[in-house]
């Protein structure tokens, strides 16, 4: 197992295959200074090796004060009721994954797929619409919303020292309709991302892109799920 791993300026990857449990969506850590962020929180069982990463960096599991999780997979959500219980941050989530998260709909969670149950939580900052601003720490979070995968699917974007970082969770898809996936929907959100111009892409199963290679990857997934 690898330890944390610095992406660019204020983001390091924290959990992930080869970081915590193989099935571990990746999990990154935002530096907001006065307290730190997570971006989604894997599928749970891993979560001692994340708070051993977080350590490995110089920072303390209790200064995560938030997590925000980009959409109701277990992948990528169910270490939430463990780092709740444990050190009580607040989940920010958008409106249409909630029934997902605060546990209403299980087959939303995709949590029998990976053959694990899901202890749901509660969602503390539910977003809604378009884009929302939020101030944490001394850093602006969007929040831009991007159904497609799943009908509350975000995107989250920060502007750092080494340009523009997108987090997009599982923008690779795939699609299924017990999840309220819809293409078109996606086709859609994918233009927004790749009207961001981000100089790097944090994405959920595939790791780190940069510079041209960001909006090649998008394009490659538009050209594969062509209308
Ligand atoms: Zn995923
Ligand atoms: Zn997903």
């Amino acid at each position: 197992m690898n330890r944390a791993k610095a992406v660019c300026d204020r983001v390091y990857i924290v959990g992930g295959s080869g970081f915590s449990a193989p099935e571990d969506a990746y999990v990154y850590l935002v530096d907001a200074g006065s307290e730190q962020v997570l971006i989604d929180s894997g599928v749970g069982y891993g979560i001692d090796r994340i708070e051993e990463n977080v350590r490995s960096l110089g920072f303390e599991p209790a200064g995560v004060w938030h997590i925000i999780a980009t959409h109701c997979h277990i992948d990528h959500i169910g270490g939430l009721a463990a780092w709740k219980e444990r050190y009580g941050p607040k989940i920010i989530a958008h409106e249409l994954d909630r029934a997902g998260i605060e546990g209403e709909n299980n087959s939303l969670t995709a949590a029998s797929m990976y053959g694990v149950d899901y202890r749901p939580v509660k969602v503390d900052t539910l977003l809604s619409g378009e884009l929302q601003e939020l101030m944490l720490g001394d850093l602006k979070f969007n929040f831009l919303h991007t159904p497609g995968h799943t009908p509350g699917s975000i995107s989250v974007y920060i502007d750092t020292k080494d340009g523009r970082v997108l987090f997009g969770q599982d923008i690779h898809g795939p699609f299924s309709p017990a999840w309220g996936s819809d293409l078109k929907q996606w086709r859609v959100s994918m233009q927004k991302l790749l009207a961001l111009k981000a100089d790097v892409l944090c994405e959920g199963h595939a790791g780190i892109y940069r510079g041209e290679k960001v909006g090649k990857y998008i394009e490659s997934y538009l050209e594969r799920y062509q209308a």
